[in-house]
């Protein structure tokens, strides 16, 4: 996941490979407070890893809940609708699919079994709307509190006494959360009488609805419904409210998908597709209607049980009108779409956009119109034309996953003709954590990019300027690779020292380096699988690698394997000649020097802190040879690339060093 403060991701050109999503987090949420508050062991297969189950794992713990995690597979033994625990205070973040079901039941247990828990969660959680769900628990005889706003969280549920004969009144029109949440909790105080909830107004987001009435089957409560406007919840059977049902597997979530859905229909052309593994035909989710819209618009699908490839059919895509009051979430991706359209996309009945995890419908007009494209914005209503003259932006997403997700698509612009492409800034990248913490790594997988359009900062310098530890902090702070292309002569030093090729042998050396079986992993460096890390820190390993990197033969077959880094989002290599002969088109050149004294002193510091004995003399003397090295030699000699700027970090600390980097980082993007 990215947590970097903002992402940058170049201009795209294309699409093509294959994507597995996470769990849906509608189903996993639903099911995990079903096996919560069932009777037995429920083990739970691909459930989603994020933000907001982790919100819900964590209360249904804290309610008593056994929970083991056994690799891929989550096993949770429920409370068989007995209350373990009767006074926590539970932090949702902010998701809607805890609170309000929660909600729900925790009124009810605590109406009919006693307790006092309180709901609370982020600030945006309590700026989201649950009175209509409050009103009918109080109809229902709960005692309910609002500790802050009325009509909002946080809340205090503790008691009240049941009355569930008369049918209850619930408002559709504002999130169709409140029924499910219902309909979730009413089982588990239904007695010998069935119980009726009626829905007043609209009811929106139909197809979430039928996910609760179908998880609510497997573990054995079947609702009845007329007309999705009354629901009936039956008589409790001897055996009790919930049953598990053993095993569930949780498909993969289809909101989710339609943003690789909207990537193959506006990226995959010639020849191109993108597979998504996880949803297909026979998914139980409402977004997967998704799939219809983008062929509206020209996508082309090919659908299985489960999964689903897609490939750009018409283009430019078409500009489509449409009523997505039963897809809500999905449908923002089409307002992304949009973006490539003939026309103006015109999409209707939005409403519930406004009480989502933004105001949806505004955060999009705002950030659609700093790309270009022309944006009018109503009550429940959004339009969107595409730019007539794209811009770099640096957008914001407002906490908000679906924001993040659907404005990377943005950085197709190539495509649309954008002359040269605008890369898209992405402001809190961390977001898709809700939802699809690996999107932007899933992203950078199947998309492509014009090599000299993904960004590389080169940062060389003689030995220990401190240019590792420079290039590796501005790759953490941007979210880019990062290449230790010293690693690679080192890498070949050590291997030639193993095979025992001699120095001077320039040709084998050059073999040894074209095919260098080298991997770099968590903080490790791998080579043909042995981790040896420290290995290429000795001193005869550096040292040989100082004499042989003046070969020729061996810098040419070190190049292809440097140049492979490059790769979205971006790049940071340091080195000697990263800047002057590998990455001569870098966006940004940085010259590290500080005086041979400086850094001896440092390196002697070094070896002192780790138990070493070192000569501050001797050190100096070897750093001063290998710099006379690195200058003299023919090829690829030690000296800043022309449009370099230099640095010298003598009196600097590292932080400080990093500040000017990515200062003059910030100067050069396209970001205002
Ligand atoms: O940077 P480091 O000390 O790990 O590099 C090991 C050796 O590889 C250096 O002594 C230098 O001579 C050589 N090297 C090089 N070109 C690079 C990186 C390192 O010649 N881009």
């Amino acid at each position: 996941m990215f947590s970097t403060p903002f992402l940058d991701i170049a201009p795209l050109t294309g699409a093509d490979g294959c994507v597995r999503l996470p769990g849906s987090k509608s189903i996993s949420n639903r099911v995990l407070l079903l096996a919560g508050l069932s009777a037995g062991t429920t083990t739970l297969h691909d459930l989603l890893d994020s933000d907001d189950t982790q919100v819900m794992l964590d209360a249904l713990r804290a309610l008593g809940c056994t929970i083991e995690r056994e690799g891929e597979r989550v096993r949770v033994t429920g409370l068989a609708g007995r209350l373990a625990v009767r006074h926590a205070r539970l932090f949702l973040g902010n998701a809607g699919t805890a609170m309000r079901p929660l909600t729900a039941a925790l009124a009810l247990l605590t109406a009919a079994q006693g307790g006092d828990f309180e709901l609370a969660g982020v600030e945006r959680m309590h700026e989201r709307p649950i009175g209509d769900l409050v009103d009918a628990l109080r109809a229902f005889g709960c005692q309910i509190d609002e500790l802050g706003a009325a009509g909002y969280p946080p809340l205090r549920v503790h008691g009240g006494t049941l009355d569930l004969s008369r049918p209850i009144r619930v408002r559709g029109d504002v999130s169709s959360q409140f029924l499910t949440a219902l309909l979730l909790a009413l089982p588990l105080v239904t007695t010998d009488r069935a119980v009726s909830v009626e829905v007043e107004g609209e009811l929106i987001s139909r197809p979430y609805v039928e996910i609760t009435i179908r998880l609510l089957a497997r573990f054995g409560v079947t609702i009845q419904h007329e007309a999705w406007q009354r629901f009936t919840i039956p008589p409790r059977s001897a055996a009790g409210a919930f049953r598990s049902p053993g095993d569930v597997h949780v498909e993969g979530d289809a909101s989710s998908a339609s943003y690789f859905i909207a990537l193959g229909a506006i990226a995959a052309s010639d020849g191109k597709r993108i597979r998504i593994e996880g949803v297909g035909s026979d998914s139980i989710q409402g977004d997967i209607a998704f799939t219809d819209a983008a062929e509206a618009m020209g996508a082309d699908i090919t659908r299985g049980a489960n999964w689903l490839e897609v490939r750009r059919g018409r283009w430019p895509l078409r500009a489509i009108r449409l009523d997505c009051n039963h897809m809500p979430d999905a449908a923002m991706t089409l307002a992304a779409m949009a973006l490539y359209a003939d026309g103006t996309t015109r999409l209707d009945n939005i409403a519930s956009w406004r009480v989502k995890e933004t105001d949806r419908i505004a955060a999009m007009a705002t950030e659609l119109r700093k790309l270009g494209a022309t944006v009018v914005e109503g009550a429940d209503v959004i339009e969107v034309a595409p730019p007539a003259q794209w811009r770099a932006a640096a957008v914001h997403t407002y906490d908000d996953h679906r924001m993040a997700m659907c404005l990377s698509l943005a950085a197709l612009n190539p495509l649309a003709g954008a002359d040269p492409g605008v890369p898209v800034r992405i402001l809190d990248p961390r977001c898709v954590g809700k939802t699809f913490p690996d999107y932007f790594e899933t992203l950078f997988g199947v998309v492509q990019a014009e090599p000299a359009a993904i960004p590389v900062i080169t940062v060389d310098g003689p030995s220990a300027s401190g240019k590792g530890t420079l290039a590796a902090a501005l790759a953490t702070a941007l979210g880019f690779h990062y290449l230790d292309s010293g690693a690679l002569y080192r890498a070949t030093a050590l291997a030639a020292l193993q095979a025992g090729i001699a120095d001077d042998d320039r040709v084998a050396l050059a073999r040894l380096g074209a095919n260098l079986d080298l991997r770099f992993a968590a903080g490790a460096t791998l080579l043909e699988g042995v981790d040896v890390t420290d290995a290429l820190r000795r001193e005869e390993v550096g040292a040989m690698a100082s004499r042989i990197s003046a070969g020729p033969e061996l810098r040419d077959a070190l190049r292809a394997l440097q140049l492979s880094f490059r790769r979205l989002p971006g790049l940071v290599a340091d080195g000697r000649d990263m800047g002057s002969v590998i990455f001569p088109d870098a966006q940004l050149k940085v010259f590290l020097t500080a005086s041979a004294e400086e850094r001896a002193a440092r390196r002697h510091k070094q070896l002192i802190s780790k138990g070493f004995s070192a000569n501050i003399e001797g050190l100096l003397a070897d750093l001063q040879a290998r710099d006379a090295r690195d200058r003299n030699r023919a090829v690829s000699p030690l000296a800043p690339a022309t449009d370099a700027l230099l640095l010298d970090n003598s009196g600097l600390t590292i932080e400080a060093s990093v500040a000017q980097v990515l200062a003059w980082w910030q100067e050069r993007s396209p970001f205002r």
